[in-house]
């Protein structure tokens, strides 16, 4: 049996490791379309949650199995197409996380000073296709919208210091940037309230023990309305309650409090539009009232608005899936339709041996472990499938890796992975860094080299 899995994230290693224990031994190719392999695990958590990043240490283990090989540098859709690889294998996982982003999508979202916190997050953690980005930091105020987890490290980065973010694997481009960074002010800004925000005890904390920066938030703003009271006092309304308790402890504080960099939690504004002759000036918002039934509130304008001046705004209100070509797409939730991660086209009829896991089957949610239990289900799903029918042999025979060599493409084995990976940490270690990551795709080549130089 051959299973193709399409991106090398956590949710493709966990399913691998979920195949592998159905099937000791199993042959399975990996394709993934940049040099190196972990997603989101190395291009979107944050280079200073390094704890966070150990995980890779479980998908190295997935990788060493005998049976799996890893295709560095292959792009499905533009180096092989979905259909060459349904011809090739058993069954085809797509593991392809959500690449894009959403967008504020008011008036002015476009000007300059307005960016993407996805992006931002992709540049700082040397994504070769963010790399060319450039974020002028020159301001003293910057306004985060969305209340997240990527909301909190975008504006945790902003803050920190410099120092501390150094000795991280933080792309060097970034580190510059950030050294000479006037951003002082950060408004963390959610449409709804504290009861409602996404992100985690954990994050919101770490603003208590950042040097040099004072955490804020106003007392009226931390009140609740009786539905939100009911949301905190259920048994699902642990987190929220730890968050409003810290928050509470925010808004105990003077402002300033003898820092120089402060943070602002501020709810229940709504951004409406980026004001600005050209560059941002200020984000006008909208005060919001919560409508609705517990843990269904929806925030609605009040009339009542207020700008903030501000030299960047930084969006970060959730990521978005990209379709696959080829396979059937809900565009509404931006995920691959499917049942159980069976992929399945608008009448709920099977495409047969092709599967999802992932952001691109559930959504951009949860933590890189929500993966494991959501990856174990889409393995569960193929092998009741393969018991349930005879296994239909893939009507070509032939290795794909031929197929890509003659197809010209220059793609990396996991032996070429682990070189480079040397690479990265040797040279992060002449400036004492974690690592340095390799972000140009045409110094790939030569960092193979050097790292065979180094033996
Ligand atoms: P998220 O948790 O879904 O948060 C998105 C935020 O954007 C919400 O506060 C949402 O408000 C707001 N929003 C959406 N549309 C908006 C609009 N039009 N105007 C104003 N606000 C809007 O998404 P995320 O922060 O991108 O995180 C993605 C996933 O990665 C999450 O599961 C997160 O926990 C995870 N993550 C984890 C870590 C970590 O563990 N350290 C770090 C980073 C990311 P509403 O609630 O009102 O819709």
């Amino acid at each position: 049996m051959r299973i193709a899995i399409v991106g090398s994230g956590p949710s493709g290693f966990y399913a691998a490791e979920a195949v592998q224990k159905k099937v000791p031994g199993v042959s399975i190719d990996m394709f993934e379309r940049l040099h190196a392999p972990y997603g989101l695990v190395r291009y979107g958590v944050a280079p200073d949650h390094e704890k966070l990043k150990s995980v890779t240490k479980v998908f190295d283990m997935v990788a060493g199995k005998s049976g799996l090989r890893w295709f560095g540098q292959v792009e499905l859709g533009r180096h092989v197409q979905l259909e060459e690889l349904q011809q090739r294998y058993h069954a085809v996982v797509l593991a392809t996380g959500a690449q894009g982003s959403k967008k504020l999508g008011v008036p002015g979202d476009d000007k300059p000073g307005s960016y993407n916190a996805a992006d931002f997050v992709a540049w700082y953690n040397g994504h070769p296709d963010f790399r060319h980005l450039q974020f002028d930091l020159s301001g003293e105020t910057a306004v985060v919208v969305g209340h997240g987890n990527v909301a909190l490290d975008v504006a945790r980065i902003l803050l920190k210091p410099v120092d501390e973010l150094a000795t991280t694997e933080m792309a060097s481009y970034a580190l510059e940037a950030l050294r000479n960074s006037n951003v002082r002010k950060v408004f963390v800004m959610g449409r709804r309230g504290p009861a409602q925000a996404k992100f985690t005890n954990k994050e919101v904390a770490e603003f208590e023990q950042l040097a040099g920066v004072t955490a804020l938030a106003r007392a009226d703003e931390l009140t609740l309305n009786d539905a939100s009271q009911r949301e905190l006092d259920s048994p699902a309304g642990d987190e929220a309650r730890r968050n409003v308790a810290l928050l509470s402890r925010f808004a105990d504080v003077a402002a300033g409090a003898g820092n120089s960099r402060s943070v602002e939690f501020r709810f229940c504004l709504a951004p409406v539009r980026l004001e600005g002759n050209g560059k941002v000036t200020a984000l006008v918002l909208e005060g919001t009232d919560l409508e609705g039934l517990p843990f269904k509130q929806e925030a609605r304008g009040t009339g009542r608005f207020l700008a903030i001046p501000c030299q960047a705004v930084f969006a970060s209100v959730g990521y978005k899936g990209v379709a696959p070509a080829n396979v059937p797409f809900d565009a509404r939730s931006s995920t691959v339709r499917h049942v159980n991660g069976r992929v399945v086209d608008e009448s709920g009829v099977p495409q047969a041996g092709l599967y999802c896991t992932g952001w691109i089957k559930r959504g951009p949610t949860g933590v890189i472990g929500t993966n494991r239990n959501d990856s174990m289900e889409t393995v569960a799903t193929l092998f009741a499938d393969l018991q349930a029918g005879p296994l239909v042999e893939p009507p070509v025979g032939d290795d794909i890796a031929d197929l890509l060599r003659d197809r010209g493409v220059d793609f990396l084995d996991l032996q070429e992975w682990s070189r480079l990976d040397e690479f990265e940490k040797r040279m992060g270690a002449r400036s004492g860094k974690a690592r340095e990551k390799l972000v140009q795709r045409h110094e790939v080549r030569a960092a193979l080299q050097a790292a065979l130089d180094f033996h």
